[in-house]
């Protein structure tokens, strides 16, 4: 996306506060791995595992869509 600097975004913002916006509620929280279901396309699952995230490392996968990154 232009216009945004992503570097900048990592430092001023937390993966926790990017998940809460948005509106992530994790499942299961082991340590800084998050597993819940996917905000980026748009699951409702409120059990669903499929999604993970380390908050310390700022990576996140989904095993059902193609997002992840860091
Ligand atoms: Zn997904």
């Amino acid at each position: 996306m232009p216009g945004i600097d992503f570097d900048r975004l990592r430092r001023d913002i937390t993966m926790e506060e990017v998940l809460q916006l948005l509106g992530f509620e994790p499942s299961q929280r082991t340590g800084d791995q998050w597993h819940g279901a996917c905000p980026l396309h748009g699951s409702t699952s409120g059990r669903a595992r499929h999604f993970s995230v380390n908050v310390a490392k700022r990576r996140y996968c989904c095993h059902k869509c193609p997002s992840q990154g860091w």
